[in-house]
């Protein structure tokens, strides 16, 4: 167990987190945008100034810590990152770790062994990240609607880097499938379950996957808050209900997966409809929306099906912070 957690300003003492959002982002590029030198224009200034502003609205409802489990082939930039949480005053963790294959993988990696890439792993969360003394706070990892054999080897190399160095695991999964089969991957590789949120768990519309994953012992992430067009927040609000009603309120993690900057739109698996759908939102000022949309949309949401102010306290500032000291669930309930 550890007292602090380390973020891109270095080591944080776990107290002074406040409430985190667990999984969010600033920056995020598609890999192969950088071919498109109609793309290559961006004003980093502008950025930094733009999200800074958008990081700090979450002061006013007690958000000290905001995690960037951005992979490292999504455009990973830890001196951007860096200077957001400067200029915010906001404590951020950056993660180590790779996307699923759909989206990266690169084949530098995707050819070395397990071993290899966990000491990839372990140099970023010991030493520092991109030749900066940056260091990863945190483990991701990704995988598709079925668990490739790559996916497989970087999921595997996760469990050698978190048992060597004790970060926790953040994961992503695709439409609310293979959690279970990530929590094998752990529990094999010998990580401790309560070392582990299963990312994107609330895009399984079904109450007894959600039961599945805790059940094992992991966190459970309900972490894409305002996608509507995966599920409506409602149900999202009435699952949460329930795990919460069945007494696992100590596992679950609250976020939304937003961002502030995606390089690169056309890359997304979606019609040319709606990518010029969203990319007139975007010119419209409206999308992506602000982070404090958990605030201000979903937690009312909670609030109309009975979760108390002390509840939303307990998933927001009480679990991340467990999650980050390696406590196990229970002990303090
Ligand atoms: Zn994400």
């Amino acid at each position: 167990m550890t007292d602090t957690v380390e973020t891109v300003r270095g080591p944080v003492k776990i107290t002074d987190m406040g409430r985190t959002l667990i999984h969010e982002h600033l920056y995020v590029t598609i890999p192969g945008w950088e071919f498109e030198p109609e793309l290559a224009e961006f004003d980093r200034d502008a950025f930094i100034e733009e999200a800074a502003g958008k990081v700090v609205d979450l002061e006013e409802f007690g958000v000290g810590t905001f995690v960037d489990p951005c992979p490292i082939e999504l455009g990973r930039d830890v001196g951007l990152i860096y200077e957001v949480s400067e200029k915010a005053d906001m404590h951020i963790v950056c993660t180590t770790g790779f996307y699923f294959e759909e989206f990266g993988l690169p084949a530098y990696w995707r050819h070395q062994d397990a071993e290899d890439i966990a000491a990839h792993y372990i140099k970023e969360i010991t030493q520092g990240i991109d030749g900066t003394n940056i260091r990863a706070g945190a483990i991701k990892v990704a995988t598709g609607e079925e668990i490739t054999g790559y996916e497989r080897k970087f999921a595997t190399a996760a469990t050698i880097a978190q048992v060597e160095t004790g970060v926790p695991i953040i994961t992503h999964t695709e439409k609310g499938c293979c959690g279970p089969d990530q929590q094998d991957i752990f529990a094999g590789g010998g990580v401790d379950m309560h070392k582990c949120v299963i990312g994107h768990s609330c895009g399984n519309p079904d109450p007894a996957y959600h039961k599945k994953i805790v059940d094992r012992g992991t966190y459970i992430g309900f972490d894409r808050v305002g996608y509507e067009m995966i599920h409506p927040d409602s149900l999202r609000a009435d699952n949460l209900v329930k795990l919460i009603d069945a007494g696992h309120i100590d596992q679950i993690m609250l976020s939304q997966d937003k961002f502030c900057h995606l390089k690169g739109i056309k890359g997304l698996p979606m019609t040319r409809e709606e990518i010029t759908e969203i990319e007139k939102l975007i010119d419209d000022g409206v999308f992506p929306a602000p982070y404090t949309d958990i605030f201000t949309n979903f937690l009312p949401m909670l609030k109309e099906r009975g979760v108390s102010d002390e509840d939303i306290d307990h998933i927001l500032r009480v679990n991340p912070q467990r999650f980050f000291s390696g406590e196990p669930f229970g002990a303090n309930a």
